[in-house]
């Protein structure tokens, strides 16, 4: 079942009296469940195409359907509402606010705090392995735990799509992999559509599909659709 379309998506951002094009004219979908992997040289363009994605930015032009409706011209207030309860948002640099513990990190990520909220925020760190970790602050955290934290605030609103721009950049490729076995069990066990912005091969191997860009373009588009369970098993 179809997601997300880009269909004809320019972004032009504007430096002084240049215009750099930063996403040259791209179409895509994506399905539900899907587990998408954008790949390409540094400056081509992943992340902006991801930040389109989630509604963090528009589009110069083009059309961007997230379950058939156009954000690219929906108003400030339906997009915020629309990033609020659809989207999920991981970042290499985990963003977490460096002054409240892992649990109020995580409840940060909430847009209502309800008793049920509260104590999926605390369940979800326990499915994550943080459970004795809840009430440190970031700083005492590894970078793995980090980012793991970092998920469970991402996913605590149940979002239908969950975004990562390099979310293992900043990891050394042992915890890397670790990051990756807890994408690949919310992709495969919970049906989460994933779409990971990534220079690790291990994540690329196992993603059902791979978006090569290049300049704002696509180079190619494979949708194998079939999943590399030995990069996890190599990934234990
Ligand atoms: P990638 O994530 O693949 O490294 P980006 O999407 O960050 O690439 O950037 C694509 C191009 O757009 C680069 O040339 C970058 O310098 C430019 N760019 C990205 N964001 C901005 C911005 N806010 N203002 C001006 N130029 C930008
Ligand atoms: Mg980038």
């Amino acid at each position: 079942m179809k997601l997300i379309e880009f269909k004809k998506v320019v972004k032009t951002f504007k430096q002084g009296t240049k215009a750099i094009n930063a996403v040259g004219g791209i179409s895509f979908t994506i399905d539900k469940g899907d587990f998408v992997a954008i790949i390409g040289p540094s400056g081509s363009g992943k992340s902006t195409i991801l930040q389109l994605l989630g509604g963090l930015d528009r589009p110069t032009e083009g059309e961007i359907e997230i379950e058939g409706k156009n954000i690219a011209k929906m108003s400030e207030g339906r997009l915020t509402r629309l990033r609020r309860n659809s989207i999920g948002f991981i970042f290499q640099n985990f963003n977490l606010i460096p002054t409240l513990t892992a649990l109020q990190n995580v409840e940060a990520g909430m847009a209502n705090r309800s008793t049920v909220a509260a104590k999926r925020a605390r369940s979800l760190l326990h499915q994550l392995g943080l459970g004795e970790r809840m009430n440190h602050l970031p700083s005492l955290l590894s970078g793995g735990e980090q980012q793991r934290v970092a998920i469970a605030r991402s996913l605590v609103h149940e979002p239908k799509i969950l975004l990562a721009d390099e979310p293992t950049g900043n990891l050394d490729s042992r915890t890397g992999q670790e990051i990756l076995r807890v994408m690949a069990h919310l992709n495969e066990k919970m049906g989460q559509t994933i779409i990971v912005v990534t220079h690790s091969d291990y994540i690329s191997n196992y993603a059902t599909r791979i978006l090569h860009v290049r300049d704002g373009k696509i180079l190619s588009d494979g949708a194998l659709k079939i999943r590399n369970k030995d990069v996890l098993e190599k990934a234990v």
